[in-house]
């Protein structure tokens, strides 16, 4: 993206919106190790003084508080399903509601899979991932008519999706990151119409790119395929140049 990419933030009020696995951070093969280093939090520390910075992603709420730890940063978790935004915290009513069901399909996805060497399944209260990245290539398939059957024995109320190596399964609800974050930014008051910048490398970001084409500028970071997104940045370090120029420039004046 250009300076002249930019130009139309002025008179705007500018509102950031981040991924984080494989956007802020490189995919890891275990989840757990994709750190944010401490000089790039600070970066987003310095960031979210200037300006509104909201971090979007498929974990948790509670973990991605964990990795981000800015307070002023807002976080939209489990693919838009729960927002803490300041004081303000937020859980999708529908995706409560499915919570029991949800528990029992990841209870019978460990239990019919136990003994898959590298399968992680992970409970992240309104949603779940299966991780293959560490499973065999051969044995992935197993894996995935598990997941398909599980939730076929529970359509009315969940639905399966895919990222990169994972499988999530989700409340059956028409929402996603996008419109977590269109949720998010109707209870901001901005001073006149928000320019959006959003930027993001998954499936689960289209979504997103889709929802906010109009409402700013939308990037997506590597791939080759077909997206929604504005423009592309090649990979992760892309992305952290951005965003110091971005600090920079909104760096008060003298
Ligand atoms: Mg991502």
């Amino acid at each position: 993206m250009t300076g002249r990419g930019l130009e139309p933030v002025r008179g705007r009020p500018l509102f950031l919106f981040l991924d984080y696995d494989g956007t802020l951070v490189p995919i890891r093969r275990r989840p757990e190790d994709a750190v944010l280093s401490r000089p790039r939090r600070e970066i987003l520390r310095r960031l979210s003084r200037r300006t509104f910075v909201a971090v979007v992603s498929g974990r948790s709420l509670a973990d991605i508080k964990g990795r981000i730890g800015v307070a002023s940063v807002a976080l939209v978790g489990n693919h838009g399903l729960e927002i803490a935004c300041g004081a303000r915290r937020w859980r999708h009513p529908g995706a409560e509601a499915v919570r029991g069901d949800l528990g029992r399909a990841l209870a019978a996805v460990r239990r019919r899979l136990r003994g898959c060497p590298g399968l992680l399944v992970e409970d992240k209260g309104l949603t779940g991932s299966v991780h293959v990245r560490r499973v065999r290539p051969g044995r992935r398939a197993e894996v995935e008519a598990v997941v398909r059957d599980e939730i076929g024995r529970r359509r009315r109320t969940l639905m399966l999706t895919r990222g990169h190596c994972v499988l999530e399964l989700r409340p059956r609800l028409a929402w996603n990151k996008g419109l977590g974050v269109r949720s998010l930014l109707a209870g901001l008051e901005a001073e006149g119409r928000p320019f959006v910048v959003y930027i993001g490398d998954d499936a689960t970001d289209e979504d997103a790119f889709r929802v906010l084409r109009r409402d700013g500028v939308t990037i997506r970071v590597g791939g080759t395929g077909p997206t929604f997104a504005r423009f592309r940045l090649p990979s992760v370090r892309e992305v952290w140049v951005l965003l110091r120029r971005l600090e920079r420039d909104l760096r008060p004046g003298p």
